[in-house]
């Protein structure tokens, strides 16, 4: 048996980044980029209205008020898409709209409330002194040219995705997803839907790792539910080797009589680095490496299985999609915090934020087959071994989902 920290270390000696791949910006989202985003032109590209109003020399509209209008000869329309291309003239002015460029000549906007309003006439009456340069949108004001928008490693979301549009990347080199192979094992169980004999239970492993799969980035390859039996493990696990960068599976490891799935992994050449890590739940967790596979055995109890994809499948995932690491947050116990004496230990919890400080408390089930622990949890919190309680007002790690809030 090793201690997490160790696992952790020997697991990254294997974990390489996976390459990349061009996409179109409608299938980016939640993909990771792999290429730094920078501005192929300067934001605003060229001076354009903030407003809808006119275009003015402010020098025309001196002391104009509503008592005493400005007129000035209206000779021409911008609107967006289709800049006007006359010059204005001292007296003159031209309609504007919002995000049409400035005309030529022109060096201020006039919102259309503060005028006598668009009309077919050529006569315009301003009612405001224009402040020189109002309701412009200068050339470059927001971003330079070749400035750095967005750094690869980052999870394309809305903002990203709107900004590579808005200068006009239609494709980009995001990384590869890590195809991952998932499955679990047990002659107990049936699918949801299916009717349920006595001692038979549903499988929810693989449905909690198709989720989480799914969520962390990976295409799922294989997924499957295989008997306890070796030669159909071994049909599903040597196409899964030559398929997939990943492989999970979820029961099977540990040293029930039936639990064959660690033996196969060896009879199909995986080299072992370590089985049993010094954590709860989950000590019997298997780590090997195929040619060019990582395979993770979780143990099958629920939450053994949920906690260790978190803990330590999805940095893996990460990694290989070059993402920075997840940061572990500290919060303050807000209740006691079951430590265990030799081994590191994981529970579901709660955090939220109290008086400015992050806190936090454990699911009161601390059962490694009590799924329902994850429900109302929105972290993992982890705790070194050690003796006796870790009591309230103690720091605790928390590893928070990555799909869900503090509140
Ligand atoms: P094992 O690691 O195979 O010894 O399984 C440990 C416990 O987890 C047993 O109670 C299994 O019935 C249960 N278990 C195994 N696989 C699953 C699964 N896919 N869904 C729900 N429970 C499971
Ligand atoms: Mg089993």
């Amino acid at each position: 048996m090793i201690a997490v920290q160790e696992a952790r270390s020997i697991i990254q000696q294997h974990v390489l980044q996976l390459g990349k791949e061009t996409v179109k910006l409608n299938d980016a989202g939640n993909r990771v980029l792999a290429q730094d985003i920078l501005a192929t032109f300067p934001m605003p590209r060229f001076d354009n209205s903030a407003m809808d109003g006119f275009a003015v020399r402010a020098a025309d509209t001196k002391d104009a008020s509503r008592s005493n209008p400005r007129s000035l000869k209206m000779v021409s329309i911008s609107s967006a898409g289709a800049p006007s291309n006359v010059k204005l003239r001292t007296g003159e002015c031209a309609q504007c709209m919002t995000g049409a460029t400035i005309p030529d000549g022109a060096d201020t906007i006039i919102m259309v409330e503060d005028t006598s309003g668009f009309t077919d006439g050529d006569t315009i009456q301003i009612y405001l002194e224009a402040q020189l340069g109002k309701h412009i949108r200068r050339k470059g004001e927001e971003i330079q040219e070749r400035d750095l928008l967005i750094p690869k490693g980052l999870v394309l979301t809305p903002g990203e995705i709107g900004t590579l549009a808005t200068f006009g990347y239609g494709k980009l080199s995001v990384a590869k997803k890590p195809r991952i192979a998932i499955f679990g094992t047990g002659n107990e169980l049936v699918e949801p839907g299916e009717e349920l004999k006595p001692g038979q239970i549903y499988n929810s492993n693989l449905y909690v790792f198709a989720e989480l799969a799914e969520r962390s980035g990976a295409d799922i390859i294989m997924r499957d539910v295989i008997q306890d039996e070796r030669e159909s493990l071994r049909t599903f696990l040597s196409e899964a080797l030559n398929s997939c960068d990943v492989v999970v599976s979820s029961g099977g490891v540990s040293m029930g009589r039936f639990d064959y799935v660690r033996d196969v992994f060896m009879e199909l050449g995986v080299r072992e680095h370590f089985w049993k890590v010094a954590q709860k739940p989950g000590k019997p967790l298997f780590f090997g490496t195929g040619e060019s596979t990582l395979i993770f055995g979780l143990p099958g109890n629920p939450v053994s299985s949920y906690i260790g994809f978190m803990e330590w499948v999805w940095p893996v995932l990460d990694i290989m999609m070059g993402k920075p690491d997840q940061k572990i947050l500290t919060g303050i116990l807000k209740a006691p915090f079951p430590r265990d004496k030799m081994k590191y230990r994981f529970l579901f919890g709660k955090s939220w934020m109290e008086d400015g400080k992050l806190v936090c408390k454990s699911s009161v089930k601390v059962g490694s087959h009590m799924l329902s622990s994850s429900l109302e949890s929105n972290c993992i919190l982890g705790c070194e071994p050690g003796d006796g309680l870790l009591e309230p007002g103690e720091e605790i790690s928390i590893r928070l989902l990555p799909w869900k809030t503090i509140q």
